[in-house]
């Protein structure tokens, strides 16, 4: 457990107004982008992580699936995945098959392989070993300069990696969309551990979808994504997971003996990115909305917008190039797929208003076409039937 408040004062240059520290780098949130940009930075730069939580990570907000290197390699453009070998010491579980439920039960297999992370855990380990400065425990301002409590940190650069409610992309004025989500970490769900379980329906999951992620030996994250637009009135995220749990009956099977363990309420980003460099700060992770916004993932860009972001920045200290290469990277790495996510999720917000309709327009999808979408691909006739929807919703 990393509970390493560093004293500052004892480390870095103070200014005589005993209010002011130079640093180099500021990692402004240390989630999953901000410790794989900290575990990108050499040592010899003087950097300093800060967080809001006393325990890095903790509690996990998310589903912890990540794709395995293998499946990266369909998601992303790279030379190099060696990123996403994911050490086994941070991995719960393994899963093959993705599985999509429709709201008449019927079932889409898709093989996919998936870690199930333990991603405190891996939070907490790439700061620590960063070897970089860590406040933990405390909150920071945003001024054009980053503050904690009354000391302002004086950095080259600023690292906006805040997560979803990104503070400094608010006080710029950078709005994103985004979806509420709820999940509870339940022990004692008796379904396949080689299954992720991904249901679709108005009344469980308005605009988005639900899960079952099994973490091995019983344990599963059970969520719900939930959007407000297009709910029933007397709906709600707690109402909608709750009866998802108990009653849903494609679901609801495999929990009757399951129990609460942990439960946690956020947001997902699910919208691209707009410009990521602003001078001397470099927005990484959910603060720019980097997700595929379909599946609402989010912790392969992160990790990925991480590690470009500390090269850059690398580079840009000892060799002055600009900081907009970042931008220029991160795009040709991952902004295809997201923009083909972000096209079928558009998609999906033209359709996922009547179940009955939903029904009758996934018998134009099959298997293949969902391996596709899986992969952050948009089969051809997803793209045909963008233009034909105003005309088959007339029909359906
Ligand atoms: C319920 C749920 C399930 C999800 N499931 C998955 C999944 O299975 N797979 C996947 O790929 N993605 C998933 N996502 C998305 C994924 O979790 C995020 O995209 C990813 O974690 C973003 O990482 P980040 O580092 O940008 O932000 P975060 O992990 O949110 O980190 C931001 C950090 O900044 C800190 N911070 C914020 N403001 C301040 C402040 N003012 N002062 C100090 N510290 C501050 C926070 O404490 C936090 O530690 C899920 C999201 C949710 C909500």
């Amino acid at each position: 457990m990393v509970n390493v408040i560093d004293v500052m004062h004892n480390l870095m240059t103070i200014n005589n107004d005993n209010t002011s520290i130079n640093v180099d780098v500021v990692v402004a949130g240390v989630g999953i982008a901000g410790a794989f940009t900290l575990n990108a930075l050499p040592k010899k730069f003087d950097v300093i992580g800060i967080d809001k939580k006393k325990e890095l990570g903790y509690p996990v907000e998310c589903g912890e699936i990540v794709p395995t290197k293998k499946e990266m390699k369909h998601l992303f453009s790279l030379n190099d995945y060696s990123i996403f070998e994911i050490p086994r010491k941070f991995e719960s579980n393994k899963t093959k098959v993705i599985k999509f439920i429709l709201p008449n039960g019927r079932e889409i297999d898709v093989e996919f392989e998936m870690h199930v992370i333990k991603r405190d855990e891996m939070i907490k380990e790439i700061a620590k070993k960063s070897g970089h400065k860590l406040i933990l425990g405390k909150r920071f301002d945003f001024n054009g300069a980053i503050f904690v409590n009354s000391e302002r940190f004086n950095s080259k650069i600023i690292v906006a990696s805040d997560g979803a409610n990104s503070r400094i992309a608010k006080k710029l004025k950078i709005r994103y969309e985004f979806s509420a989500a709820k999940q509870y970490l339940m022990r004692g769900f008796e379904g396949d551990e080689d299954v992720i379980y991904m249901y679709v329906g108005k009344v469980i999951s308005p605009g988005a979808y639900a899960w079952i992620i099994p973490k091995g030996d019983g344990y599963a994250n059970v969520g719900t994504g939930f959007r407000f637009k297009f709910a029933e009135k007397e709906n709600n995220i707690h109402k909608a997971l709750n009866y998802f749990i108990n009653e849903y009956k494609y679901s609801s099977y495999m929990l009757k003996k399951a129990e609460i363990v942990e439960k946690i309420g956020a947001i997902v980003p699910i919208d691209l990115p707009k410009r990521t460099v602003y001078d001397n700060i470099l927005f990484i992770g959910d603060s720019a909305s980097m997700v595929i916004s379909h599946v609402g993932a989010g912790i392969p860009t992160s990790m990925l917008a991480g590690d470009i972001a500390g090269d850059v920045i690398t580079k840009h200290l000892e060799e002055k190039i600009d900081l907009s290469e970042y931008e220029r990277r991160w795009r040709e790495a991952m902004f295809e797929t997201m923009k083909n996510g972000y096209f079928i999720r558009k998609l999906w917000d033209k359709i996922a208003s009547n179940d009955d309709k939903l029904i009758k327009y996934f018998k134009l999808i099959d298997e293949k076409d969902m391996k596709l979408i899986i992969r952050g691909k948009v089969p051809i006739k997803l793209k045909l039937a963008n233009f034909l929807i105003p005309i088959l919703n007339m029909i359906f």
